[in-house]
């Protein structure tokens, strides 16, 4: 499965205390980050209980679903499949008891070599409920746990033999341990108040339950949190580069997060300023693709002097698992989601700008939308760089032939999306907006070059995640 996770982690001192409505506060800031799913585990010194369910967290935990979640120490995650497996067995936190305890897992990322580390795995009689590597990641540690009994140390040896990003919280009986891969390619922050400790995917989560951030988990950082925080390096953590995922600034974080001691609002603000400076162009007002884009055209607005103005107005109620009218009823689906503002777009010359084009479609039918009210000129300006290539770390795009960017020049895509003009940023500039040196960046669905080995075979991978 490819997932695009949010995750949770939360310890509180105070030993008769309940966290699971913290957790499930943390869950509602991180829903942008998954819908299909959504669950919580925790830990009351002698059980372990989780309640997990599809759909968003307030329907998951609606109606007092808290009343079996006791403990002082619990995990949480929402969960995005894009490849169709929506199932209640693939939802997260993955729980397993085992012959020292408990165990629950929660994951964000995706390990490239999974499928060969479940054939190791089953060839040894392990059996799987899931297709998730949530479920590989368990069996590796309860293997490794029950050699050792030390959890650090089970973690610092299966990390040997994962490729891929994780960013992972795990509740094995009193213990919560938190892990982020050497290379940090998903986020990770450390949150605390007076008497809870708390990780997440994002900092947003922290603010909720009135929590600061404390710093960022590091690339190759194992925690052990209870009463204390203490912390661990995987084997060779310094030795892997840092590669931050690029799309997280781009799109997938919420603006009001910051990501690697960088805020997200202010990238975005500079890559709708940096798409002025790059792709300047005449007109009477800019506008954003909602609500993605929102800040990013607001950025191109001061920066160019161009009023900012809304042509589209999102239907916030659509959620991913709607009924599509039909696979081709594109702008339908559209307009379903997106509905303009005929006056604000009728004879007018508009700056449109979105944060990223994959396939293609989706712009496409919007432009025709736009069209229809009236605009005069459509100029496209895209916050993200042409996409050419899949991303392999947990953000599922698409296939390398469905991307519009993968054989197709500016100038054959302005025409395809039937766009006046055509501008993507740069990919120097992208990283100047972002703040983080080329070299612990991920820019791997931009140039095709990854900062990790690539499956042997492509396509047998892709079915398996299928
Ligand atoms: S390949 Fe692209 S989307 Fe995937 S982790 Fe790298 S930058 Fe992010």
């Amino acid at each position: 499965m490819q997932d695009k996770c949010g995750i949770v982690g939360a310890y509180s001192n105070n030993k008769t205390g309940e966290i699971a409505k913290q957790i499930y506060y943390a869950l509602y800031s991180l829903q942008h980050r998954g819908q299909e799913s959504a669950g919580i585990s925790t830990f009351n010194g002698g059980k372990m209980s989780t309640h997990k369910g599809m759909g968003l967290v307030c329907d998951v935990f609606s109606n007092g679903n808290f009343a079996g979640l006791t403990g002082n120490k619990g995990i949480g995650h929402v969960r995005y499949s894009t490849t169709g497996k929506s199932l209640i067995e693939n939802s997260q936190p993955f729980i397993s008891e085992f012959k020292s305890g408990y165990v629950s897992i929660a994951h964000n990322g995706d390990i490239i070599n999974s499928m060969e580390l479940r054939k190791q795995l089953e060839s040894e009689g392990r059996i799987f409920y899931s297709t998730t590597d949530s479920e590989v990641i368990c069996h590796l540690l309860i293997k490794e746990y029950s050699e050792n009994g030390d959890m650090v140390k089970a973690m610092q040896n299966i990390s040997k033999q994962l490729i891929g990003s994780y960013s992972l919280v795990i509740l094995i009986n009193d213990d919560l341990i938190v892990v982020r891969d050497p290379m940090g390619i998903k986020p990770l922050s450390l949150g605390k108040t007076d008497d809870i400790t708390m990780v997440a995917s994002e900092s947003v989560a922290f603010d909720v339950i009135g929590a600061k951030k404390v710093r960022d988990v590091e690339p190759g950082e194992i925690l052990l949190i209870n009463d204390e925080i203490k912390s661990y390096s995987m084997p060779g953590k310094g030795n892997t580069p840092r590669s931050h995922c690029m799309f997280e600034y781009v799109y997938f974080a919420r603006p009001d997060s910051i990501l690697d001691g960088h805020d997200v609002y202010d990238v975005r603000l500079d890559i709708g300023r940096a798409l002025y400076q790059e792709h300047g162009v005449d007109a009477d007002v800019v506008m954003p693709v909602p609500d993605s884009a929102i800040t990013a055209a607001i950025g191109y607005s001061r920066e160019s002097g161009l009023p900012y103005g809304e042509g589209l107005i999102k239907n916030r109620y659509v959620g991913r698992t709607f009924i599509m009218p039909s696979q081709d009823d594109r702008e339908t689906s559209v307009k379903l989601k997106m509905n303009p503002i005929k006056s604000e777009l009728e004879g007018k010359r508009i700056v449109l700008v979105d944060d990223s084009v994959v396939r293609g479609t989706t712009s496409k039918a919007l432009v025709n939308v736009l069209r229809k009210a009236g605009a005069k000129e459509i100029h496209l300006r895209v916050g993200c760089p042409p996409i050419i290539s899949p991303c392999y770390y947990g953000i599922a795009m698409a296939t390398k032939k469905e991307l519009i960017a993968s054989d197709k020049r500016v100038k054959e895509i302005e025409k395809i999306l039937g766009v006046d003009s055509l501008g993507y940023l740069s990919i120097d500039s992208l990283i100047k907006c972002i703040g983080i040196e080329k070299d612990h960046l991920c820019t791997g669905c931009l140039t095709g070059e990854y900062p990790t080995d690539l499956p042997g075979d492509i396509k047998e991978y892709e079915a398996y995640r299928c």
